[in-house]
């Protein structure tokens, strides 16, 4: 196993006073693994995120419990970051199975009504796509997704919806619940701010750019959330990170840093490359390397293929938000151009 992948191994890392990293395996996917993150308070098993409810997942989830002197029946909440099915779907199955609590933000409510009534976000991402310029990868991810079904059973709803900024007691130790949309409309971030840790789930990850706007029901604005859901986190004393995928690292701030500038690079860049004329989003996304090898949009698998135009897509609109290009329409898909190749502007007439 290469340096890299080594935060996958099974363990309960404790990375804390009374707080135990436990990676839960996600099999075919690139991600690897999901980080659970055990607090243990004299009264109470909480966990940050759930996993992916898989048999693989449930055996390495009672392995590690077990490592500590517990089980699984013993976990009697699950503090969910957002509703993606690697960290959602094991905490309602445990519930089912023992009781444990779970909590969700409310701002993933339409997620789990349309997940919970067994649709798949296969036909939302095929309007987007088509709407990006993209058709034959809307086709292609189509027809790579078909048979893949969604189990209503997994998707039922949590005991409580965070709302806003809350602060959540757990004995001796506080958490502040902090709604950090972008990554999903409803994500939250959990900071001990006495500790000095992050339990940061996909809002801030170490060596990944996190995807956004990857649910069935959007933001309009996904990549306007993100940004000001980084400036938020900013804005809190430097603290450990505490991913959902990857190693603990040292400091939240340099890793926000460093994907508020990524942002801000291709802003400019993807304005750059809608000049001279009306440009889609699938457009620009070929012209920009993917994944931190440099890959051509045209050598990322269909799913890979898929988060990368649409997230070239979030930065077109944001551009538009700001005035910086205009929209327009090109056979019904999208394009963007820059405002002076704009010839109905009705200021203009
Ligand atoms: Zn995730």
């Amino acid at each position: 196993m290469s340096a890299r992948a080594a935060w996958t191994e099974p363990t309960a890392e404790p990375v804390a006073e009374g707080v135990f990293r436990i990676p839960l395996p996600l099999p075919n996917d690139a991600l690897r693994a999901v980080n659970v993150y055990l607090i243990r308070t004299p009264a109470a098993l909480v966990c940050i995120d759930g996993g992916w409810a898989l048999e693989e997942s449930r055996s390495a989830f009672d392995a590690a419990l077990r490592s500590l002197g517990h089980e699984v029946g013993d976990v009697t909440r699950f503090l969910v970051t957002h509703a993606h099915r690697d960290h959602y779907t094991q905490a309602v199955t445990v519930r089912q199975e023992f009781g444990a609590r779970v909590t969700l933000g409310i701002g993933d409510r339409d997620a789990i009504e349309y997940f919970g009534a067994g649709r798949s976000v296969v036909e939302s991402q095929y309007r987007r796509l088509v709407q990006a310029g993209a058709r034959d990868l809307a086709e292609a991810w189509r027809t790579e997704s078909a048979g893949h079904s969604v189990d209503p059973k997994l998707w039922q709803e949590p005991d409580d919806w965070l709302e806003g900024d809350v602060e959540i007691s757990l004995g001796a130790r506080t958490l502040a619940a902090l709604a950090t949309p972008g990554h999903t409309r409803g994500h939250y971030v959990f900071a001990d701010v006495a500790s000095g840790v992050l339990f940061a789930g996909d809002h801030v990850l170490p060596t990944i750019t996190p995807s956004i706007g990857f649910e069935p029901v959007p933001s309009p604005l996904p990549l306007s959330d993100f940004l000001a859901s980084l400036a938020k986190v900013r804005a809190l004393p430097d603290m450990m990170l505490l991913p959902a995928h990857g190693q603990v690292t040292t400091s939240v701030h340099q890793r926000v840093d460093e994907l508020l500038a990524h942002h801000e690079e291709r802003l400019h860049r993807c304005e750059e490359l809608v000049a001279g004329g009306c440009r889609t989003a699938a457009d620009v996304a070929t012209e920009i390397p993917w994944t931190r090898r440099g890959l051509a949009l045209a050598d990322l698998d269909p799913f890979n293929a898929m988060l990368a135009v649409l997230e070239t897509d979030a930065h077109l609109r944001l551009l538009v938000a700001q005035r910086r290009l205009n929209q327009g329409a090109d056979a019904g898909a999208h394009c963007y151009q820059l405002p002076q190749w704009t010839h109905d502007d009705p200021e203009a007439r």
